[in-house]
């Protein structure tokens, strides 16, 4: 009986996973496609962080592995690199360090910054927000610092 069960609950799980998965993938082509209409309607690249390095160079605690590592995370990516392509968007890589530790209001870079994974409280200004949102004003703000070095550069030479 008891055999029985566990197989049965063994299946149960299999199929919530399943459907997880699917609700995940759902949610992912959601994301990355309201994202390109976005980016397509008010003429913007997408930044994202750059993961080829992360695992050597950075120490992530065990809380905020999970969102960096997931399959789902890395299957967003996956959909905004390739729709991306496929609508002509530009996409920009940029360096991940720092990004969701430092204030996006007055720059301050400190681990104590990210209070959880959810928030983000600037220990020098004060600043209060959604930590994601934090390290999306950062990465924004690094792609643009990359897109117009170059320009800058030559125009100085
Ligand atoms: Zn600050």
């Amino acid at each position: 009986m008891q055999k029985v069960n566990t197989k049965n609950a063994k299946r149960r799980l299999r199929k919530n996973a399943g459907r997880e998965r699917r609700f995940q993938q759902d949610a992912n082509h959601c994301i990355s496609k309201a994202l390109m209409k976005k980016a397509v309607v008010s003429r913007k690249a997408i930044a994202l962080e750059d993961l080829s390095g992360i695992q050597e160079r950075t120490t992530v605690r065990r809380e905020f592995r999970y969102e960096r590592h997931s399959w789902a995370f890395f299957q967003l990516r996956q959909f905004i690199t390739y729709k991306a392509a496929w609508a002509g968007v530009p996409l920009y890589l940029v360096d991940p360090r720092n990004t969701s530790r430092t204030c996006s209001a007055c720059g301050h870079c400190e681990k104590a910054n990210r209070k959880s994974q959810a928030e983000f409280l600037c220990q020098r200004c004060g600043f209060a927000a959604n930590a994601d949102s934090n390290a999306a004003l950062n990465i924004s703000r690094k792609e643009r610092a990359a897109v117009n070095r170059p320009m800058a550069s030559s125009l100085a030479g």
